[in-house]
């Protein structure tokens, strides 16, 4: 178990954008590993490889309903239009409304090298997509109104 560092807004690295995992080794698997362990000690519902300083295509989720890992993850369709108020662990106190799509399809391996296709919506759409932006080094507040910080 290892607790790796959360990139902070102002850092670069969160800018970049990723590369496409073309082996899945220990390696990833140990970073896979790492980056649910750092997102449930922070109590996220998601990450993105960038904010623990990997310029990789990996996310996980977990909206509460189980461990989701995407690698090298592509949204086939999105339908529909929802209003969230959202939060990222790299821009601490700051929420914003942000507009996302209500349902969406995506396509993903899993650790084992598999493809899947999964369908989400609601809150679960809310969150891979706003982890798929990490990946292009694109953050909420680019897309949110009515920002606001909320001193914890
Ligand atoms: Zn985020």
């Amino acid at each position: 178990m290892a607790i790796r560092n959360v990139r902070i807004e102002g850092d670069e690295i969160l800018r970049k954008k990723t590369r496409e995992v073309t082996v899945i080794d220990d390696k990833i698997k140990q970073l896979l590993n790492d980056m649910a362990d750092t997102m449930y000690k922070n109590e996220g519902v998601g990450l993105a490889a960038p904010q623990v300083g990997m310029l990789k295509k990996i996310v996980i989720v977990d909206i509460g309903e189980g461990l989701v890992e995407f690698i090298n993850p592509v949204i086939l369709k999105a339908k529909g239009k929802k209003v969230y108020k959202e939060g990222c662990l790299s821009v601490p106190h700051v929420y914003g409304q942000v507009t996302r799509p209500l349902k969406i399809k995506v396509k993903a391996l899993d650790r084992n090298g598999n493809e899947f296709v999964l369908e989400a919506e609601e809150f679960m759409a809310q969150a891979i997509c706003h982890e798929l932006d990490h990946l292009e080094g694109i953050l909420f507040i680019d897309k949110a109104t009515n920002l606001e910080r909320v001193e914890e």
